[in-house]
């Protein structure tokens, strides 16, 4: 049976149906069909700029991003799909804090739908560290239909995995 590293915590019924989706070799299909639309944010200026309409438009108040980037270094996988770092140092006797995040590479030639939903991910750690109650209405806030986006964002990353291994 198909270990789904990346679908870990989904309840068995839907994982059962994507295991289907898997055998009859129709998951890559149902994914392309579903999301059709790739996008054009592949510099980490666009990434920049992407990120921060975002944030000005649902998340004004949180603490500023210093930093946006694609990182080919963030191996995607379980909870890990993007990451966000909060620094705090000293500049010049203030105590700065510094935010990043940091996406995954593999989400510059993913579905819009997909980086969206990474960047809303991260832009909630800003105000949330943890993924508790308040994590996930800040993601709602910000893509009513975040948690749809997730679980499909790491079926296309399971399915990436899976081709990747067959065709090896
Ligand atoms: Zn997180």
């Amino acid at each position: 049976m198909t270990t789904l590293t990346y679908l870990q915590g989904y309840p068995e019924t839907l994982l059962v149906q994507v295991r289907a989706l898997i055998e009859q070799q129709k998951l890559g299909t149902v994914l392309a069909k579903r999301y059709p639309q790739s996008h054009t944010i592949t510099s980490d200026s666009a990434l920049w700029d992407y990120t921060q309409a975002l944030k000005n438009r649902y998340m004004r108040s949180a603490p500023p991003v210093n930093k946006v980037a694609y990182d080919n270094k963030i191996k995607v996988m379980k909870h890990a799909l993007g990451l966000h770092t909060a620094i705090s140092r000293v500049q010049g006797g203030k105590l700065k804090a510094k935010a990043e995040i940091r996406v995954a590479t593999v989400f510059r030639n993913a579905p819009e739908a997909f980086l969206r939903m990474i960047v809303v991910h991260e832009l909630a750690h800003l105000k949330e560290k943890d993924h508790n109650k308040a994590f996930y209405q800040l993601c709602c806030h910000m893509e009513p239909d975040y948690h749809q986006l997730e679980f499909d964002t790491r079926l296309w990353l399971q399915h990436r995995a899976l081709s990747a291994g067959s065709s090896a």
